[in-house]
């Protein structure tokens, strides 16, 4: 079963429209004084501010609002961020940290394989992963979808050789690119599936996969997607297809697992329903 392959099925997940990033670098000159600081802040973003050096933007910072505001401002930065409104939702990952979060998000689109590294080290550095059981003790991502199946986000194989545990070689393919909660839930269970080549005797499929799903449910308020209704309908697809192919020994062994699972799910668009309703 060493070529056995375990991959995140995602099925019917439709593209949505890429996201525009940077617009407020495009418009330098309609950043708000705290975001305005906080580019200024940040080395990498500062050719965005349109030639004026950090001490020029605090001095001008200062000048017009006070010592008091650019005080306030600096310290709580990344809870800041947070409260943001519009693009500060999307940045909204509890289970990582903000830091970690903006980083990634800038790297989503531009440079995938540093999304993917910068979060993994976010992981390892909290005792989620072990990137020592991965071969090049990295993850790697793949532009070229034609060896994961449709819908399929990422793929976990072992390497050749005898006797286990082996390293690990986890793909992860551009649909896991959309947000940084769809790169963690993908990375978190491709995981799982590197924990699962790790034990002497392989389970079945649907086991695995089951498995590997329902991680994703149970923290779904660590990820961040019980705010996306598209990530409900699948995961909860997902969930249902493995379950269906349980056997009858492992449907007793997961049924407390599931049922909860599916409470989850049922509760997270019972409150989106209750949020659309709301806002009419
Ligand atoms: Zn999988």
């Amino acid at each position: 079963m060493s070529s056995r392959r375990k991959t995140r099925k995602a099925p019917g997940k439709q593209h949505e429209t890429p996201r525009r990033r940077g617009e407020a670098e495009d418009r330098p000159a309609e950043l708000p004084p705290a975001a305005l600081l906080r580019a200024a802040l940040r080395e990498e973003t500062r050719s965005h501010l349109d030639g004026a050096s950090r001490a020029d933007t605090l001095l001008l910072i200062q000048q017009t609002r006070g010592n008091a505001y650019v005080q306030r401002l600096m310290q709580p930065a990344t809870a800041a961020i947070q409260r943001e409104g519009g693009r500060g939702a999307s940045r909204a990952v509890p289970g990582l940290p903000a830091e970690a979060v903006e980083q990634i998000e800038t790297h989503l689109s531009n440079d995938p394989q540093a999304a993917l590294d910068r979060l993994t080290a976010a992981l390892s550095g909290r005792g989620g992963i072990d990137l020592s059981f991965l071969a090049g003790e990295t993850m790697t991502y793949v532009a070229d979808k034609s060896g994961m199946a449709p819908g399929h986000y990422g793929h976990t194989s072992i390497t050749p050789g005898d006797g286990r545990p082996r390293p690990c070689i986890v793909v992860v393919g551009p649909d896991a690119f959309q947000s940084v909660s769809d790169l963690y839930t993908t990375v978190m269970h491709e995981w799982k599936h590197v924990l699962q080549f790790r034990k002497p005797d392989a389970a079945t499929e649907a086991m695995d996969e089951l498995e590997a799903s329902l991680w994703e449910v149970e923290n779904i308020d660590q990820t961040g997607l019980g705010r996306d209704l598209d990530y409900l309908k699948r995961i909860s697809g997902v969930l249902d297809n493995w379950w269906n192919l349980l056997t009858p020994e492992e449907t007793a062994a997961m049924k407390q697992r599931y049922v909860s699972a599916r409470a989850i799910i049922t509760r997270k668009r019972f409150e989106l329903d209750e949020k659309a309703k709301g806002n009419k």
